[in-house]
This record gives structure tokens, sequence and C-alpha cells, in this order.
């Protein structure tokens, strides 16, 4: 194929046009917005991580929903109005709950790929983003949360993250401005920050 059209100019469609390219392609990303990452991209939590990667399938996520459903601060809403795309969508996350273990190894793999990628990309075609090199903390103030936190960490280093588990002055340490009780946290080096819109091309 000579010329790809690729539809959306957010990261997914940028990068991927940003491949094609370097195998030889002609490529055009058409947008319906004037600018690139005017959406989904444009404001999101701007980390480049593996740390994230436990997938979402998993009945707690369900019942935390379910709960989420009665609470105006909610951090995820969902309008229960009737569509066929909505309720087959939940119909599928819910059919993946038993891929919760593989999944999560398999994204997580991919999250470590992604991020090498994209740093070489960015490094390659002198995009600067604001990155931030400086690892990214996650942290437990009960002994509840850090257990599960505990139980997907082992699967993300089934996945080859390196993740290190930190104590609550560990995390004052690598934090000063956190002066709060922990029951413990996990820190993860090789993760790290940038700004999508922070570019001098931006
Ligand atoms: C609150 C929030 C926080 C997040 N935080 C993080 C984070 O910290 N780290 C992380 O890795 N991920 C994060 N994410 C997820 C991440 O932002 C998305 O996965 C990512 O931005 C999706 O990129 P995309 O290119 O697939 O989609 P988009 O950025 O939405 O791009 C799609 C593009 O397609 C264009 N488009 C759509 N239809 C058409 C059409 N018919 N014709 C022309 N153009 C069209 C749109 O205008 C848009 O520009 C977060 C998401 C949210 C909502």
């Amino acid at each position: 194929m000579s010329h790809i059209a690729v539809i959306g100019a957010g990261i997914t469609g940028v990068t991927t046009a940003y491949a094609l390219i370097e195998k030889g392609h002609t490529v055009t990303v058409f947008d319906r917005h004037r600018y690139a990452a005017m959406e989904t991209s444009y404001a999101n939590g701007g980390q480049l991580s593996a740390s994230n990667a436990e997938v979402w399938n998993h009945w707690s996520t369900v019942l935390k929903g379910i709960g989420w459903l009665f609470r105006r601060d909610a951090p995820l809403s969902l309008n229960l109005t009737p569509s066929w795309h909505k309720y087959s969508w939940l119909a599928e996350f819910v059919g993946s709950i038993p891929h919760y273990r593989a999944n999560t190894i398999a994204t997580t793999r991919l999250a470590i790929a992604a991020r090498q990628h994209l740093l070489g990309m960015a490094q390659k075609a002198g995009v600067s983003f604001d990155v931030e090199q400086r690892g990214i903390l996650h942290i437990y103030h009960d002994a509840k949360g850090l257990d599960v936190a505990t139980r997907a960490n082992a699967l993300l280093v089934e996945g080859g993250l390196s993740r290190d588990a930190v104590s609550a002055d560990e995390i004052r340490h690598i934090e000063p401005a956190l002066h709060g009780k922990y029951a413990g946290g996990f820190f993860t080096p090789s993760d790290f920050t940038g700004d999508i819109h922070n570019s001098p091309a931006a």
C-alpha cells in the first residue's frame, strides 16, 4: 500500500502514522478538529506508565461501578439510558472477567514496550513534551487497599515490570510533599510523565 489514511490525530493515530512512515509508507492523518489531540488525548493524567496496566475487568470494579451510580462525586458515572452499543460493551466487559489474570500480564508487557516506543519516537522526531523521568508512586492509606494492590502487583511483576514495595517512611522520602499516614505503597522507577500539549510545536 503506498498511501495510507489514518483517521484521528490522538496519540493512537499520530503514533500509528509515525510507525507507518518509518516503514516507508506515505501517510495522511485526518481529524475533525483543527489541531491534533483535542479529544481524549487532550487532558489525561499524562502518565506514561506500566504500573497502571492492571485491567479493570474484575468483579470488584463492577461492584465499585454500581456503588458509584449513587454518588454525586463518583470518579466515573454511567448514564443508564439504553443503547445497544453501551449494553453490548458492558456485556463484553463482564465476559472478559475470566481473563483478568492473563490480560493484566499481557497488558503489562504491552505497556512496557509502548513506553519504550513512545520515548524512542519522541527522541527521534525531536519532540519534547516536558518529560519527567522520576518514576510513579502509588500510595495506600489502609492495609486492605495495600493487600489488594500487592496481589495485582504480583501480576505486573510477572509481566516483566520492576516495581518496589515501599514503606510509609520511604513514601515520604520519595515525595516529601506527602504528609499523611500510609500503610505502604509501590514505586515504579521506570514510569514517567509528560504533557502532550507542552511541546515547542504545540
Ligand atoms: C480522565 C482520563 C485520564 C487518563 N489518563 C491517562 C494517563 O495518565 N496515561 C495514559 O496512558 N492514558 C490515560 N488515559 C487514557 C488515554 O488518554 C487514552 O487511551 C488515549 O488518549 C486515547 O487516544 P486515542 O488516540 O485512541 O483517542 P483520542 O485522543 O480520542 O483521538 C481520537 C481522535 O479521532 C478523531 N475522530 C474521531 N472520529 C473522527 C471522524 N469521524 N473523523 C475525523 N476525526 C475523528 C477525534 O477528533 C480525536 O482527535 C486517560 C483517559 C482519561 C479519560
